[in-house]
């Protein structure tokens, strides 16, 4: 099997969304996800490497080396990508932010009710606010009522 597209998208981690969007119409997507698993590096079928690492990270057995290197990579992609902090890579990897911050060996507040309430106050809309904090849309909601209630 032979993507037809310029490798250079696909390896090119500033171009990723645009990579995926390309693979999302390609007839040979699920044959090329399952090829590049593996891979630590590039979009295969319209997978990042972040993704594909979780993936594997997720099916690793606890506490085991593959499972630690899964790890590894993935704080290794998130900081090539720009995201270094705790919420950061929680946002990106679906890993709640404690277990980021345990894993990281970080010392780590969830001040993310008093950010809600901040950004909510300065006008920031519920999906605004979901793509700075990175909680559920329903937490988000529930913190945004909390924080009017207080306020009047
Ligand atoms: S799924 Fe994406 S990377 Fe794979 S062959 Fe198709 S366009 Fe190329």
């Amino acid at each position: 099997m032979k993507c037809k597209y310029d490798p250079d998208l696909f390896f090119d981690v500033t171009q990723e969304e645009a990579a995926k969007a390309i693979c999302g119409g390609c007839p040979m997507r699920k044959a090329c996800a399952e090829l590049g698993a593996t891979e630590e590096h590039g979009i295969w079928g319209g997978t990042d490497p972040i993704e594909r690492a979780m993936a594997r990270f997720r099916a690793a057995t606890p506490q085991t080396q593959a499972r630690d290197h899964e790890w590894d990579l993935v704080v290794e992609l998130c900081a090539e990508r720009g995201y270094t902090d705790v919420l950061a890579i929680s946002k990106v990897t679906g890993v709640r932010a404690d277990a980021v911050a345990t894993r990281l060996g970080v010392e780590w507040v969830d001040n993310r009710a008093a950010l809600v309430a901040e950004l909510s106050a300065k006008g920031y809309g519920p999906k605004e606010i979901r793509e700075k904090v990175g909680l559920s849309q329903r937490r988000i909601q529930e913190l945004i009522k909390q924080s009017q209630a207080v306020a009047a």
